[in-house]
């Protein structure tokens, strides 16, 4: 997204956090944070300067040197304090990511828990970061791993979950004895700057953890300097197979999170009330801005018989302002985002599905210019149509139908995007066929949403990701590390066998 405002004296800035200091950006280039349920202006954020983002990559080198050796306790000790005040300032949190994001109030409490989740799992690193031995590999010889930090580290986060994923990057980052530059999303990077405030105050060392913030051109920058070894990213696929392309040409260890279609199949056995109120949550909740919402529900059989129920049940969710009690999807994130969505609905319409429910001009009393849309039905989509290859990112559902689970199944793999998918059935054997055909990287079995505890780690197929390795679990221990092997042997005395010109050890 592009700045376009210059700064006012009257509302807030947002800081950039360089060398433990919340500084104001010397930048021309700033952005409005709107409240997307009212329009109103919540403070400006700025387009970080080259200089700034040198600055912060800097400061990360330096305190590297240090928090390298810091020792794994003192590291942890420094998590479990965090995942504390993250406790304590839960109500804080949910509210300010509500205000700028527009998701309800116990939805913006469950994107802090899940990041939160991640920080008590950083904790924890003292039986994560550790090496391997053998003992006697020759005569008198062992061998053994050391797991040790890269240096300065970067993230990327998207808009969708201002809490969650930047937790999901720098605790983990940061406990195995790496520093950072996180460079938030511009669209709601206030709660992810309260966060970083009580990461400080959790005693992050100053320049441990620095924030920048921008669109484009800080992107770029993050993936062009030449002192930043590791990228993680989460967001759009287009943003980041660019990031991918960029950093790893520039020699960088890069993963990168990205876009989805995600698809449920449900079975015509399946417990029909359960799965037609999983289904609805897993498309509607967030307002369908979640990379794991169903967006496609695949109807098999006789389960195609359930549109009528599937539609009526839908009207009973309530749209409105996130801060409201009892609201069940609340404002798109921005007026673009509104736009977009609305368009789509309309390609969707002149391409022949049919519109079960339609959401578009949804007004909510009180907040008559927030971004609303109402939950959208449509059955009959197929391969080819806009709102099928396209991500929508809304509250939009799309009804597919299959003759078997085979049908289904093929058409999954089909899709380009591999992020999230579910099946509801009471079959053993359907599900257990499910799970292992299907190519895509996060299962649900009767769960439509199946986001990863975080000792696992999130996943994805195809264009969805890219990297072999995840955010958190074990194996971001490994994206966070390098692998040092040591092959080590102490002579008792000075007794000489021979001089051994081979490669073998003996
Ligand atoms: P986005 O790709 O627009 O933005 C992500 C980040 O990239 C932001 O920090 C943004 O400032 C930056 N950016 C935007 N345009 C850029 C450009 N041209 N060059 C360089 N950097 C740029 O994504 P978004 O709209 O913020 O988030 C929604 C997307 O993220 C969806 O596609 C969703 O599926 C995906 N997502 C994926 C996961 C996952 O784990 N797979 C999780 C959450 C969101």
């Amino acid at each position: 997204m592009d700045a376009t405002t210059t700064p006012a004296t009257q509302v807030a800035t947002v800081k950039l956090l360089i060398g433990g200091q919340f500084v104001e950006s010397k930048t021309s280039e700033w952005r409005d944070i709107v409240n997307p349920a009212t329009q109103e202006v919540l403070a400006r954020v700025p387009f970080a300067t080259q200089a700034e983002v040198d600055a912060a990559v800097a400061s990360a080198k330096d305190a590297f040197k240090t928090w390298r050796k810091t020792a794994i306790g003192a590291r942890a000790r420094i998590f479990l304090k965090y995942q504390q005040l993250i406790r304590e300032h839960m109500g804080e949190l949910a509210a300010i990511l509500t205000a700028e994001q527009g998701k309800t109030l116990p939805d913006a409490e469950g994107d802090v828990f899940r990041g939160l989740e991640v920080v008590e799992h950083a904790a924890g690193i003292g039986n994560l970061q550790l090496g391997e031995l053998a003992n006697n590999v020759a005569n008198g010889v062992d061998t053994y791993t050391l797991l040790q930090p890269l240096g300065v580290c970067a993230g990327i986060t998207p808009f969708n979950f201002p809490a969650m994923i930047p937790l999901w990057m720098f605790p983990m980052a940061i406990v195995t004895g790496n520093t950072f530059v996180l460079k938030p999303s511009e669209q709601d990077p206030m709660v992810t700057m309260r966060l970083c405030e009580l990461a400080l105050e959790a005693g992050i060392p100053p320049g441990v953890l620095n924030v920048v913030h921008g669109g484009e051109a800080v992107v770029n920058a993050i993936c062009d300097h030449q002192d930043i070894k590791a990228i993680s990213f989460v967001g759009s696929t287009k943003v980041g197979t660019h990031v991918y392309n960029r950093a790893t040409l520039a020699g960088k260890r890069v993963q990168c999170m990205m876009g989805a279609k995600n698809h449920a199949i449900v079975m015509p056995d399946a417990h029909k009330e359960q799965s037609l109120n999983a289904l609805l949550g897993a498309s509607f909740g967030a307002a369908g801005q979640r990379c794991m919402a169903v967006s496609v529900a695949v109807l098999v059989g006789d389960a195609r018989k359930w549109i009528p129920d599937l539609v009526e049940k839908s009207k009973g969710l309530k749209v409105g302002a996130g801060i409201e009690k009892g609201v069940d999807v609340g404002p798109l994130v921005s007026c673009a985002a509104h736009d977009r969505v609305t368009g789509l609905i309309d390609r969707g319409v002149a391409e022949g599905a049919k519109l079960e429910l339609d959401g578009r001009k949804h007004s909510v009393p009180g907040y008559e210019k927030g971004n609303f849309v109402g939950p959208t039905i449509f059955s009959g989509v197929k391969p080819g149509m806009t709102i099928y290859d396209q991500e929508i990112f809304g509250p939009v559902l799309c009804l597919a139908g299959a003759d078997s689970i085979d049908e289904a199944i093929e058409m999954i793999n089909a899709n380009p995007n591999g992020n999230g998918t579910a099946i509801f059935t009471q079959s053993g054997a359907a599900a257990r066929r499910f799970q292992e055909d299907i190519d895509v990287g996060q299962v649900g079995i009767n769960v439509p949403i199946p986001v990863p505890v975080p000792m696992f780690s999130f996943t994805g197929s195809r264009a969805s990701k890219l990297g072999d390795l995840g955010p958190y679990g074990k194996q971001v221990v490994l994206f966070y590390t390098q692998t040092k092997t040591v092959t080590a042997r102490w002579f008792d005395d000075d007794t000489a066998h021979g001089l051994n010109t081979t490669i073998s050890l003996k």
